[in-house]
């Protein structure tokens, strides 16, 4: 006999464990299937630290954000941890540029909108209060007094907590998932453990979605990017750093975009700052092609930034990463990204479609509980109070050979 639950989640990621935590605060019976182990290096949620900050180019997703503000709050108070520490968020350099993350002057103009406070700085203040060092006397910026830097692990960790102790999540993993079906009683999953029914199927595999979504006999076109970052020792204890973005046009063969965070013990003990580059050092479309091993030139690329900008911090990287995003980016540039999420039910080629819902792509840790709401939402009553009209899996999402 099948063992029968109201959502079967595929990705025991940061998104997939929220959907848990969320359907079973509503009683519902889940049932979640990681394929590698929980807090794995594998997937887009791997390593210590991501960015929140307030301000997109879209208005919608900085309004995503703000609403994602109390839901962060919640899990820190029921649970008596720190999963946002609030910095500020510093972005500089060429207003004009755009990265992967956005461009100053359109995301001034969204926070105005929205009445989210920043500052206007100039390149002394940058500086100055800050500690970055022989910027560009071109540079402008801001600084959003409410960025953070998440703490990934605990997220994951906490949302892990919350459905073991709500006794209605199942948690599996090390599972291969062989077979889906969507057929009019929900959605039949055969794995190397067993068979499993559920009434809703929620895909939240990251990087490795169209793996899952093969099965149903659907692709989605997504371009998987391939992300470096290290650690550098503090030197200079009086500088504290905010989550910080830089913008600038690219130089020679260095794209002059990078990131990093204030220091924390997430990682690593003994006063390390993560800083990295906010480019992909190699786009692929199959995730099998992931190495996962840092790439020396970025890295070198990365200290060299420090080296000049950053004198606070001894040049020498330590602890280099890689990791991986899925990503919609534009068809003639796979550096642009064309749309931030996807969120919706599974493309109408497959059969009820309805019972699936997918959520992959973009810079989502910021949003992950809203996200893990939100796909309990379509999959337990088929809509969500959020206008998801944009995050459609319109045609231009999808792979050739599923249109
Ligand atoms: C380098 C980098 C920097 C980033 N920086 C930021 C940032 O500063 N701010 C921000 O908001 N966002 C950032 N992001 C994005 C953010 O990390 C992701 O949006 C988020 O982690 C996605 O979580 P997820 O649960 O969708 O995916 P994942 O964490 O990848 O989870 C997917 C899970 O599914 C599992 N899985 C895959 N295939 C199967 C299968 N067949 N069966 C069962 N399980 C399967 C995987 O093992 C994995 O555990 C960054 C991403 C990267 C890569």
């Amino acid at each position: 006999m099948k063992d029968s639950f109201d959502i079967i989640v595929i990705g025991g990621g940061s998104i997939g464990l929220a959907a848990a935590h969320y359907a079973s605060r509503e009683g519902r019976k889940v049932l979640v299937l990681e394929r590698f182990g929980y807090f794995n290096d594998k997937g887009a949620s791997s390593g210590a630290e991501r960015q929140f900050r307030i301000q997109y180019n879209e208005k919608e997703i900085s309004q995503w954000v703000l609403d994602s503000i109390p839901l962060w709050e919640e899990l820190q108070s029921e649970y008596s941890v720190e999963l946002l520490k609030t910095v500020g968020c510093l972005w500089f350099g060429n207003p004009k540029v755009t990265g992967a993350e956005g461009q100053i002057e359109a995301v001034t103009r969204v926070m105005r909108e929205l009445n989210v406070p920043y500052e206007a700085l100039g390149v002394r203040e940058i500086e100055d209060r800050f500690g970055f060092n022989e910027l560009p006397p071109a540079y402008s910026g801001f600084f959003q007094r409410h960025g953070a830097a998440i703490h990934v692990q605990a997220t994951l960790k906490t949302l892990h907590r919350s459905c073991t102790e709500s006794g209605r999540v199942t948690l599996k993993s090390r599972i291969t998932v062989r077979r889906l079906e969507s057929n009019p009683d929900g959605v039949t999953v055969e794995t190397d453990q067993g068979v499993y029914h559920g009434a809703r199927l929620v895909v939240t595999a990251g990087p490795y979605v169209n793996e899952v979504l093969s099965l149903l006999g659907v692709q989605l076109d997504l371009v998987i990017w391939e992300m470096v970052g290290a650690y550098f020792r503090q030197i200079d204890p009086a500088v504290k750093f905010p989550t910080w973005i830089s913008f600038d046009e690219k130089s020679g063969d260095d794209p002059m975009l990078y990131y990093g965070f204030p220091e924390t013990d997430w990682a690593h003990s003994g006063h390390y700052v993560r800083v990295a580059a906010n480019y992909p050092v190699r786009t692929f479309r199959d995730v099998r092609e992931y190495k996962q091993a840092a790439e020396p030139q970025c890295v070198k690329k990365i200290s060299n930034w420090v080296k000049r900008h950053m004198k606070g911090l001894d040049p020498k990287p330590h602890f280099a990463s890689a990791c991986m995003c899925a990503l919609v980016t534009e068809p003639e540039n796979e550096w642009v990204l064309r749309r931030e999420i996807i969120m919706d039910f599974a493309p109408e080629a497959v059969p009820h479609h309805r019972n699936v819902v997918v959520c992959a792509s973009g810079w989502n840790y910021k949003i992950v509980p809203l996200l893990g709401k939100i796909c309990t939402d379509l999959a337990l009553r088929g809509v969500s109070p959020y206008d998801l009209s944009k995050l459609r899996l319109a045609e231009d999402v999808m792979a050739q050979s599923a249109r």
